[in-house]
């Protein structure tokens, strides 16, 4: 069709080459600052948003492009303030993301795929198959519409992020890497990178390229199990990625960032909740510095895995304290939603 200009998303254009737009039609090339603080600081939705430039700019802008914004569909809140957000992305597709409110922090649980590809047996997101990852401003706005609710529901400002919502975050690394950047940038939130933490199911390599890389935020990997056999069992990641393989990216990535990891854990009755299992998790612990979440099952109707009994979480937490590992019991949060660990899979 002559004539039609194909529109591309003006997010996907780095601020210089906004900036060659401009200069390109006889603009000033200050505008595309503005642009930029209106697409990443401000999270404008629309160009009309855009009132410190002038309409004809505003009407050329539409004509060469579009926003493809994320949009909040549904908001649930849980009785513990918890809020599930079902987002729908411009093509229709819906992942969710979460608000965690607790004494001292405002912390947004973000997804980084449409689905996941992993397959780990007591998640209710691997029911959906992987559909595609997410770009950069897709997760980035995530975190910008939770930061917009924990103003306006709490009346305090976002603290923390965690990439703990559906998807594996390193088989995305390209586009999480870039969306933290934004998100860390004075360009976009400002946030501070301690505050933000990638949750793997421990990808060797990537923890490795992600040490390389000098990453500056902090690492969480979701073990569940330090013996193969059951570990594979449970997570078929690991078969082809062994725990031997991953203790040693991760003391590679001790090597290079001298950050300290946590593992996630979660106690099944009859899976893990013996002696045996407590002791090789101890020796893992061993490889470098790190610290264990035993966080709640949260059940996802399946009848194979059911939370462990009180005591045998205990016995994780005093075995692992005894040994100088620092070990927290987790409760989870938005249970009633739908909206904790692993419960994540667009039943709404
Ligand atoms: N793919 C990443 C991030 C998503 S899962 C990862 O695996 O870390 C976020 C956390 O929830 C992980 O620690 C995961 O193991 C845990 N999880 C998954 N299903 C769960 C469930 N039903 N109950 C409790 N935690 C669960």
């Amino acid at each position: 069709m002559v004539g039609v200009i194909e529109k591309r998303d003006i997010r996907k254009l780095s601020l210089e080459e906004v900036k060659t737009f401009f200069v390109e039609r006889g603009e000033k090339s200050f505008r595309a600052q503005q642009v930029y603080d209106w697409l990443w600081k401000k999270a404008a939705k629309d160009f009309d948003q855009m009132t410190n430039l002038s309409i004809s700019t505003r009407e050329m802008l539409k004509e060469h492009f579009t926003i493809n914004h994320i949009r909040v569909d549904n908001m649930q809140r849980s009785e513990d303030g918890t809020i599930k957000n079902a987002v729908t992305l411009y093509d229709g597709l819906v992942v969710e993301s979460v608000l965690i409110p607790t004494k001292d922090r405002i912390t947004a649980c973000v997804s980084s795929q449409v689905g996941c590809s992993l397959d780990c047996k007591f998640c209710a997101t691997a029911r959906l198959k992987r559909m595609r990852n997410l770009s950069p401003d897709e997760i980035y706005d995530q975190v910008v519409a939770i930061k917009q609710q924990a103003e306006l529901f709490f009346n305090r400002p976002l603290t923390n992020i965690v990439f703990m919502g559906m998807g594996e975050p390193l088989l995305n690394y390209i586009n999480v890497i870039e969306a933290i950047t934004k998100l860390t940038s004075p360009e976009g939130l400002n946030m501070a990178s301690r505050r933000i933490t990638l949750s793997t199911v421990g990808i060797a390599k990537m923890i490795k390229k992600m040490a390389d890389d000098d990453v500056k935020f902090n690492l969480a990997v979701s073990l569940h199990d330090a013996i193969n056999e059951t570990r594979s069992a449970i997570m078929p990641i690991n078969e082809t990625n062994p725990l031997e393989d991953l203790a040693d990216a991760l003391k590679y990535w001790y090597k290079k960032t001298k950050r300290k990891v946590t593992y996630e854990y979660v106690v099944w009755k009859d899976i893990n909740d013996t002696q045996e299992h407590i002791q090789a998790l101890v020796k893992f612990c061993k490889h470098i510095p790190c610290k264990v979440n035993l966080i709640e099952y949260n059940p996802i109707d399946d009848g194979v895995f059911q939370q462990a009994s009180p005591e045998a979480v205990q016995r994780y937490q005093s075995t692992l304290e005894k040994n100088g590992i620092v070990a927290r019991i987790r409760k989870s949060r938005g249970k009633d939603i739908d909206a904790a660990c692993g419960q994540l899979a667009n039943k709404s």
